[in-house]
């Protein structure tokens, strides 16, 4: 099998080294060069999209802001999956509120604004404080803004006005500010005979906006409650392939913040928490092969290495830590790697955190501190 991913990131990278022991060979299709290049070693192996199609069994994709006219060209082929209307759900706010509703899953009340007076209807519909995203391009907290009472609206306007009049079809959507308590995401993968496999829930501390740490967790009122989020969006969708959904929990409910037609950096732990990692089971769901278990086999958490092209030599001397790099060139906040934490049962990943915590550096990693200081205050 010949699996063509749109995107050249560690994402593909990844895919490729679990369908590797499949005999599923990965390439990687840039899609702003245009070139066709190795997913591990980034050499260039051709070019153009048509050459790329033609040469795969199965057409995927690592990331979700992609020019419709690429998508387009992909679902011609017949080889494409998830679909581009999953794709553009990903990348289109607008659009992800209507599948939302559409699926019926809770989400945070909103308003589309493409004016001035949309965003006032929006002040008085959705209420302050409210959080306001660009309806295209928004990733890791870029694009957004926080309304936290009336008197900031001309201010907040006059930048989102710049912002939707910078790129065409951009609008901005409202939604009401959500208190949660936490942020979970839930990551699962639909086959092509519509069976739906889920793993545990992750909960996920970011930095600057930024997924910073990612631990399985277990709680099967939450769990049941996402999985019937997932199945309604993922039903709805016709989707094929791991999606995620990243959740509020606001005190034992939850609420979609939104959703990616992909494996995500919160399912990394199933690299080594899992039976069957992410990237091996969306690689089984678009080629039509069956799904493998999705079951925790240890407790498990993620670390992203931001920034940072070298870790201290500890780290690769402590059981139960797994690196994984992606081969970039450091650049400041840049996803460079990231650490799987395992441990046999709760206690020992707790211990092995606050032992990372003790060799890495803490403005690098804060999230890891962060744990190690509020365990040590509760123990
Ligand atoms: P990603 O890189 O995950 O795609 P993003 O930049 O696209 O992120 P969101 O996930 O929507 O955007 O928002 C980033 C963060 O802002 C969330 O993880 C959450 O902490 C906070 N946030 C977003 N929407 C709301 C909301 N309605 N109420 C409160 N906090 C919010
Ligand atoms: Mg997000």
């Amino acid at each position: 099998m010949h699996v063509l991913v749109l995107g050249a990131g560690q994402l593909a990278r990844m895919m490729s080294l679990a369908g590797a022991p499949l005999n599923i060979e990965i390439s990687a299709y840039d899609v702003s060069s245009e070139h066709i290049v190795h997913p591990l070693t980034q050499t260039v192996i051709g070019k153009g999209l048509e050459n790329a199609i033609a040469n795969a069994d199965v057409i995927t994709a690592e990331f979700e802001h992609i020019p419709h006219d690429v998508l387009e060209t992909c679902e011609q082929s017949g080889k494409f999956l998830p679909s581009s209307e999953a794709i553009k759900a990903g990348g289109d706010r607008r659009i992800e509120k209507a599948l939302l509703d559409t699926a019926a899953v809770r989400n945070a009340k909103y308003h589309i604004i493409n004016t001035r007076d949309d965003f006032y209807n929006a002040i008085e519909s959705v209420g302050v404080p409210m959080v306001l995203k660009s309806a295209l391009g928004g990733y890791d907290g870029k694009g957004q803004w926080r309304l936290k009472d009336a008197s900031q609206a001309d201010a907040i306007w006059a930048e989102m006005e710049e912002c939707i009049t910078a790129t065409d079809n951009q609008a901005i959507v409202a939604e009401e500010f959500v208190p949660f308590s936490r942020e979970v995401s839930l990551v699962g993968v639909r086959g092509k005979d519509g069976s739906v496999a889920v793993y545990p829930l992750a909960e996920n501390i970011h930095t600057n906006g930024v997924l910073s740490l990612s631990t399985a967790i277990s709680d099967l009122e939450l769990q049941a409650q996402a999985e019937e989020m997932f199945t309604a969006v993922a039903n709805t969708l016709n989707y094929v392939g791991v999606l995620t959904l990243e959740l509020f929990d606001v005190e034992g409910t939850l609420l979609v913040n939104e959703i990616a037609p992909r494996v995500h950096n919160s399912g990394h732990w199933t690299q080594q928490g899992a039976e069957t990692c992410q990237f091996e089971n969306h690689l089984r769901a678009v080629c039509g092969l069956p799904l493998g278990s999705t079951k925790l086999i240890r407790e498990t958490a993620m670390i992203n290495i931001l920034g940072e092209d070298t870790l201290p030599q500890a780290v690769l001397e402590m059981d139960g830590c797994h690196i994984h790099w992606y081969g970039k060139e450091k650049r400041q906040g840049r996803k460079m790697g990231h650490i799987n934490v395992c441990g046999d049962y709760s206690g020992e990943l707790q211990r092995r955190l606050c032992a990372l915590a003790g060799v890495l550096d803490k403005p690098a990693f804060p999230a890891v501190h962060e744990f190690a200081e509020n365990f040590s205050s509760s123990n």
